[in-house]
């Protein structure tokens, strides 16, 4: 008599804890029986660790990024001419990148169906931020994502019940279980989301760094490499731009502190007094905009890509487009023009310089912590997050500062909350006595176009 035997969750846990490679359908099979409900979150999360140690073929990572895309529906954009064209970050603290590039992308002619993710970890999230906009709306179906890009040029969506929401439960639960910092859970991740939009062509901003997931520039290199294997065997063309995230990008932490400072990137006579205009974010951000209109075919090299991206937020029309979709996806941009430089959190505390000298350090991991501590991302997968709370730098890495100076302004709902996000600050900031040599910021370029 021949026995078949039963596929078991804890043997595939067992067989990857031990350094195996699972085949297709044992994939297959965790994957549809956690979005089912057979298989339950503690065994998933052991499957997840097992993973986070043992790693993965490229082959499985490849079976695993299709039976995400497989876990729901994709959207059809064949309606949209394009060039349809989207980016990724992997995530770092005040990167507000997405924000600003969809409407200049748009504005030179691209179409963007960007699907981003929440708050993870330390790192915050495109669709916490533009949720802070009142009204403002993540949720959409295909035809209105359609027509929002029509309208346009871009449209901005999350997972969903119907679109990768096996993604949407892993990810919720490795931010939780400890196990996001994974090439291969990342690579699958970002690609079945980026798969299931429908973009031709992406360019991933893959971060580097104490504020990224990936430390080192070794680790980083290995991720990029990924996410092009990945996207080549998709049949996607793929660009990965890694970047440093050492310190928080730009000025401001936060969800609507960042969605203020973008409308600022995006239309500097907008800005109050003082504004200091944020170069590292504008660098990443034009590059990687740049690179998207060289993979759509709208430019020949990144440099005339990136003179283009300029002259539509010279001449107003990337705001435009921003206010555009404000208004597409439920926002009121009048509302939210008047709220950019006075909706903050209640409890503010401005944090001080110890001594005179100059910034050497300002610790993005420690700084997106203390966000996630005063609301801007989640401890837990049920939490909310808080739209107005968040960190203000005054300083960038290299300024001079004397004793007393503002290092820092962190914004809370509560009183307790500022002065415990403003005791622990401190310690992010490393004051030196030496001028500092600014790192640049693009540490390297691959693609597959
Ligand atoms: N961004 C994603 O979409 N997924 C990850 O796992 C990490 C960053």
């Amino acid at each position: 008599m021949v026995f078949s035997r039963v596929m078991r969750a804890v043997d595939l846990i067992v067989k990857k804890r031990n350094g195996g490679e699972l085949d297709e359908d044992e994939i297959r099979f965790l994957v549809n029986g956690y979005v089912s409900g057979e298989i339950p979150d503690y065994q998933v999360s052991a499957w997840l660790m097992a993973v986070y140690f043992s790693g993965m073929s490229g082959a499985e990572s490849g079976v695993l990024t299709r039976a995400m895309i497989e876990s729901g529906s994709t959207f059809d954009l064949s309606s949209l001419p394009g060039p349809l064209i989207d980016k990724h970050s992997t995530g770092g603290v005040g990167d507000k990148v997405s924000l600003i590039l969809a409407p200049v992308a748009a504005a030179c002619g691209l179409q963007v169906p960007m699907m981003s993710g929440r708050a993870l970890g330390h790192t915050g999230g495109t669709l916490d931020k533009l949720e802070s906009i009142n009204g403002y709306s993540t949720k959409m179906g295909n035809d209105r994502f359609c027509e929002v890009i029509s309208a346009c040029g871009y449209a901005m969506t999350g997972q969903s019940k119907e679109i990768v929401p096996a993604d949407r439960l892993l990810y919720a639960l490795r931010d939780v279980t400890g196990t996001v910092e994974s090439v291969p859970l990342i690579t699958a991740s970002i690609m079945s989301k980026k798969f299931a939009e429908g973009a031709e062509s992406l360019v991933f901003d893959v971060k580097t760094g104490s504020g990224a997931f990936m430390k080192s520039v070794e680790d980083s290199t290995r991720l990029a490499e990924s996410l092009i294997s990945t996207g080549k065997s998709l049949g996607r063309g793929v660009v990965a731009v890694i970047t440093r995230m050492e310190q928080p990008l730009g000025y401001m932490v936060g969800n609507f502190l960042e969605v203020a400072e973008s409308a600022w990137c995006l239309k500097p006579s907008l800005a109050p007094d003082g504004f200091r205009y944020p170069n590292d974010l504008m660098e990443v951000t034009l590059r990687l905009t740049g690179w998207m209109l060289v993979a759509g075919g709208l430019a020949s090299s990144v440099d005339e890509a990136e003179e283009k991206c300029r002259s539509v937020i010279e001449d107003g029309t990337a705001y435009e487009r921003f206010l555009q979709n404000v208004e597409l996806q439920g926002g009121d941009p009048g509302e939210l023009e008047s709220q950019l430089t006075s909706r903050r959190a209640p409890c503010a505390r401005t944090v001080a310089a110890p001594r005179d000298g100059y910034v050497e350090a300002i610790d993005a991991f420690s700084v997106g912590m203390i966000g996630v501590n005063l609301g801007v991302g989640r401890n837990t997968p049920e939490d909310e997050v808080l739209a107005d709370v968040g960190v203000e730098l005054s300083v960038k890495v290299g300024d001079e500062v004397d004793a007393g100076d503002p290092l820092c302004v962190v914004y809370s709902e509560s009183d307790a909350g500022a002065d415990e996000a403003a005791k622990t600050i401190r310690a992010a900031y490393t004051i030196g006595e030496n001028p500092v040599d600014q790192m640049p910021v693009i540490v390297r370029e691959l693609s597959s176009l």
